[in-house]
């Protein structure tokens, strides 16, 4: 527009040209994801007072700071002018190097070039997103799933389909089925110690899982970033290792649950055409994961016995799984089911039929403990029933501590409940 075809201001005229104009809408996909009220009522579990079982937070007075500190300390005085410079995208080679040779030695081998460092596996979820996922796409996950997965595929306009799972994980039959039915173009799976549910997927349907994505084409991601919080029984071989599945599967790790994930430490480990794609997605997103954190975590491997810490972690892990697990006889009501978690993080129970964990959440923070409903993890129809709890961030009289809040809360529930029926 010139000086000359301007409307003259005059009048109400000149208000509007004093008036700001509304600034443009937001993309449709940021429009779309929404508040939640969930997390609304979760923002006050953060006060000191509420016993907190519904964050996902590896124990912080286990994590090894004085290691760690150690590590900082050695590349920051050591290689400052390396530590504090830009990197490159795919990582810093001796990060990637250590990352290849744990990944060989539990039975998948992998080259350091097979590697790409990631900001927390968080990003390699939405890297590949943007590499594989067009709107529209088929995706494939777990019911129920992990929620940031959910919200990354949904950023990338995919259409997200719930695949059937048993307390063991995925169906292999219906996998088979929604494979045809629906053509997608990956399957998400987290098949160790599952988040939210801490199940594991037994080796055989491992092994039917790599055969359908062989059969039928397409891309399955990996996700394992609890797999070596283990307390008990066979770990069973990661879905990468076999037939039908070792060039489509992207086997994505992380040292948030092992070392501390503050650290935003993770990785991707694919094949080199996809690893390429990855990378100029990460490029544009961070153009690298901090130098300085990758040079320490790469020393401290190098330095320190990251397994001898791991395992010390989960012997403590465990004691506070079998505290939650004794704990809950008592504190939910009668009727109600658990998975009893091999390792990992999480309990997952339903309550009896008819009762509603999100509406009960309230009823339950005000008694200063807090659970996280189990429907926001379902892609498709929620069992409204069931709910996640963490066992790893409170000490054992904590979480006995909690579970009595959460039993006094149920049961008042029962109370009223048998109050209006009489
Ligand atoms: N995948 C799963 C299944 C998770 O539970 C989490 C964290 N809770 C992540 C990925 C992301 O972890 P990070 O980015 O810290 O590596």
């Amino acid at each position: 527009m010139t000086v000359t075809d301007a409307p003259v201001p005059t009048g109400r005229n000149e208000d509007r040209a004093r008036r700001p104009a509304p600034v443009p809408a937001f993309a449709a996909r940021a429009a779309a994801v929404g508040g939640s009220p969930v997390r609304d009522i979760l923002a006050v579990t953060a006060r000191p007072e509420v016993i907190n079982f519904a964050g996902g937070l590896p124990a912080p007075g286990l994590f090894d700071a004085e290691g760690v500190a150690a590590a900082f300390h050695a590349v920051l005085t050591e290689v400052p002018e390396r530590a504090l410079q830009y990197s490159t995208t795919e990582g810093e080679p001796a990060l990637r190097a250590a990352v290849a040779a744990r990944t060989a030695v539990r039975g998948l081998p992998t080259d350091p070039d097979d590697i790409l460092i990631t900001t927390g596996s968080q990003q390699a979820l939405s890297l590949l997103a943007t590499a594989l996922i067009e709107p529209g796409d088929t995706v494939l996950v777990e019911n129920p799933c992990y929620l940031a997965a959910l919200q990354a595929f949904a950023f990338a306009g995919a259409r997200v389909v719930p695949v059937p799972c048993d307390e063991r994980g995925i169906d292999p039959a219906a996998l088979d089925e929604l494979i045809t039915t629906h053509r997608p173009k990956l399957l998400y799976t987290v098949p160790t110690f599952q988040n939210p549910t801490g199940r594991t997927l037994p080796a055989e349907r491992r092994a039917g899982i790599a055969a359908a994505a062989g059969r039928h084409g397409l891309w399955i991601v990996e996700d394992d970033p609890y797999g070596e919080l283990r307390f008990e029984g066979e770990r069973a071989p990661w879905i990468a290792t076999y037939p039908g599945a070792e060039d489509r599967t992207v086997l994505l790790g992380s040292f948030s649950k092992v070392m501390a994930p503050g650290l935003r430490l993770g990785w991707l480990r694919g094949p080199a055409a996809l690893l390429r794609a990855c990378t100029v997605a990460k490029q544009a997103a961070d153009l690298h994961t901090p130098t300085v954190n990758q040079l320490a975590a790469a020393r401290y491997l190098a330095d320190r016995d990251l397994d001898a810490h791991v395992a010390r972690v989960a012997g403590i892990y465990r004691e506070r799984r079998d505290t939650m697990l004794a704990g809950l006889t008592e504190a939910l009501p009668e009727g109600s089911g658990w998975i009893r978690p091999e390792g990992g993080m999480f309990v997952w129970a339903r309550l009896p039929e008819g009762y509603d964990t999100t509406e009960l959440l309230p009823g339950v923070v005000a008694h200063h403990v807090a659970y996280v409903p189990g429907a926001p993890f379902y892609a498709g129809e929620p069992d409204r029933a069931t709910l996640r709890m963490c066992f790893v961030t409170q000490s054992p009289d904590e979480i006995a501590e909690g579970l009595r809040r959460l039993g006094a809360a149920l049961a008042e529930r029962r109370t009223l409940r048998g109050a209006r029926a009489s």
